[in-house]
């Protein structure tokens, strides 16, 4: 015991100092963390919602995305966690798991609104306070029972539909100043990083890394996927045309090529 040395020196029949109290061990603060909310154009359109927690990225796949109204509960897949490093990524994965579009949408701290964080993820159960550009206030985190539609969980998450194998859970807004029925995706759609969207990101990029096999082709996100592209096309082609060193070289080539008079 801490005081016990302390206590042993001292009468305090004789003395006012203080005996001192034993208080119960201090829980650890419930200090402010990273997180952040990755918008993902993969197979389908997702928002990936990652929390920092002992030196990794606890991740979630959010279909829908999160929304600030408390009686929308939006379905959170639980995923691998990530690091932490990953967490200001932006740009284009080309090719393999998770080919497509990243854009960091938000970005932040949040702060446990429980003692125990570990605890808390076990029981299914985690309230926090985000304090992000987008995404303020009271949270939670819940996990569901769900159930099973098809053997194909992967397809299931990337569809909005929960399976039972404990990796549902519910992205819920708690009711407070930072809640309201504000459609946040589409009201604030940009990369809290760049400002840009995502034929921006690409054209950042190669717009035409996706011309022979694209990571995804049919349905809507295929169709968006497609108009992307296009448009990263024609943003690269005009920011090739505005080089300066272009304009140089063609005023260069103009000069030697000056039509002759009478022609
Ligand atoms: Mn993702």
């Amino acid at each position: 015991m801490a005081l016990e040395e302390y206590r042993r020196k001292r009468d305090f029949t004789k003395s006012p100092e203080p005996k001192g109290k034993d208080l119960p061990a201090r829980k650890a603060p419930r200090k402010a963390l990273f997180f952040c909310v990755q918008k993902h154009l993969a197979s389908h359109l997702h928002y990936d919602f990652r929390i920092e927690h002992n030196g990794t990225l606890l991740s979630w796949a959010v279909p829908k995305g999160p929304s600030l109204d408390p009686k929308t509960k939006r379905l959170a897949m639980h995923v691998e966690d990530h690091p932490i490093e990953y967490g200001t990524f932006e740009g284009v994965i080309p090719s393999g798991y998770g080919a497509g579009l990243v854009m960091l949408w938000d970005r932040g701290t949040w702060t446990p609104e429980v003692d125990d964080v570990d605890k808390a993820l076990a029981k299914g159960d985690l309230k926090f306070t985000l304090e992000g550009f987008k995404l303020k206030g009271s949270w939670v985190l819940v996990r569901t029972r769900g159930y099973s539609r098809s053997r194909d969980r992967d397809r299931d998450a990337a569809r909005g539909e929960s399976s039972g194998d404990g990796r549902s859970w519910l992205l819920i807004k708690h009711r407070d100043d930072w809640a309201g029925d504000l459609d946040i995706t589409q009201f604030a759609p940009l990369s809290v990083k760049s400002e840009r969207d995502f034929p921006e990101i690409l054209a950042d990029d190669n717009p035409d890394i996706w011309r022979s096999n694209r990571p995804v082709e049919g349905g809507a996100t295929g169709a968006m996927l497609r108009s992307i592209i296009e448009e990263a096309a024609k943003l690269k082609a005009a920011r090739i045309q505005d080089l300066p060193g272009r304009r140089q070289k063609s005023k260069v080539r103009s000069k030697g090529k000056r039509p002759k008079a009478g022609k």
